[in-house]
């Protein structure tokens, strides 16, 4: 059996600016919060280290801005720096010439805290779908090589419930993207989230140890994300439903432990390092 290729990505964003807390934290207002996102980034920094882990890091356009010395710390560490857009509007918000500004702003933020021109892309909030497929063309044009956007599942407000779950490459008219879907596992004709974010929280840690070892034994390659605040049980309480507060808050007092034991038991590369190991990329 071939080796099994396991992924870890965080998308690097603030406590603040995650969409669940659009209501109570809007985009104007951001520069007025606390920022925790370096702590928080330095927790899972350590553990990475110790694991020997090198990861894929999503950063927002806003954030390598404010925090260029954060962008350089994750790259002399040997991590991939990729996209996670500028501020974290929806595809559909932006549209095509909006996705173009978004991109190019994020790319020179990250030039200048020294990083190179990302390969991957990852949307806010999983919003490349079936009506945002042009987002596809709009990375091409820009040089992208991977995207990691979508998410086959069916879901209210995100996903695309028939895209194929393994790594695959999306024909276009003016090439091909290579598209690396956060991790599902399939189970009565669906696909379920397993790959991370409120999952990985919510899920007890040995059942989803058990389900991405279940993906490994199908020779799947993997792909695990979180987010920094998920690593930061301090952060300050945010008004909303108690639905998006239990989804935000559960279980980010043992993110931490959780990774710690699920980097143990699969040794994980960046997105990247994977897509090339499988021959999708070149190096
Ligand atoms: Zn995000």
């Amino acid at each position: 059996m071939s080796q099994p290729l396991h992924s870890m990505s965080f998308d690097v964003e603030e406590w603040f600016q995650v969409a669940n807390h659009s209501r109570a934290c809007p985009r104007e207002r951001w520069d007025e919060f606390e920022s925790r996102v370096e702590p928080a980034m330095g927790r899972i920094l350590d553990l990475l280290e110790r694991r020997d882990c090198r990861a894929t890091m999503f950063f927002l356009g806003w954030i390598a801005e404010r925090h260029p010395d954060l962008v350089r710390r994750c790259l002399d560490a040997g991590h991939e720096i990729a996209s996670h857009g500028y501020d974290h509007r929806f595809l559909g918000e932006l549209g095509p010439d909006g996705l173009h500004a978004d991109l190019q702003r994020t790319e020179e933020a990250l030039a200048a805290a020294g990083a190179p021109k990302p390969r991957g892309f990852r949307a806010s909030t999983f919003t490349l779908n079936r009506d945002t497929w042009w987002a596809f063309d709009v990375l091409l044009e820009r040089g992208y090589t991977y995207d990691s956007s979508v998410h086959p599942i069916r879901h209210p407000t995100y996903g695309v419930p028939g895209f194929e779950p393994a790594i695959s490459r999306v024909d276009l008219d003016g090439g091909s993207m290579v598209e690396f879907p956060v991790s599902t596992f399939p189970l009565l004709g669906r696909n379920w989230p397993v790959g991370g974010g409120g999952y990985f929280r919510l899920l007890p840690g040995s059942l989803q140890r058990r389900l991405i070892a279940g993906l490994e034994r199908r020779g799947r390659a993997t792909a695990t994300y979180l987010h920094p605040w998920e690593f930061d049980p301090e952060q300050p309480l945010v008004k909303a439903s108690l639905s998006k507060r239990f989804r935000h808050r559960v279980g980010l007092g043992r993110t931490l432990d959780r990774l710690d034991a699920f980097l143990e038991r699969f040794p994980c590369e960046s997105m990247e390092s994977v897509l090339v190991r499988s021959g999708f990329l070149d190096k």
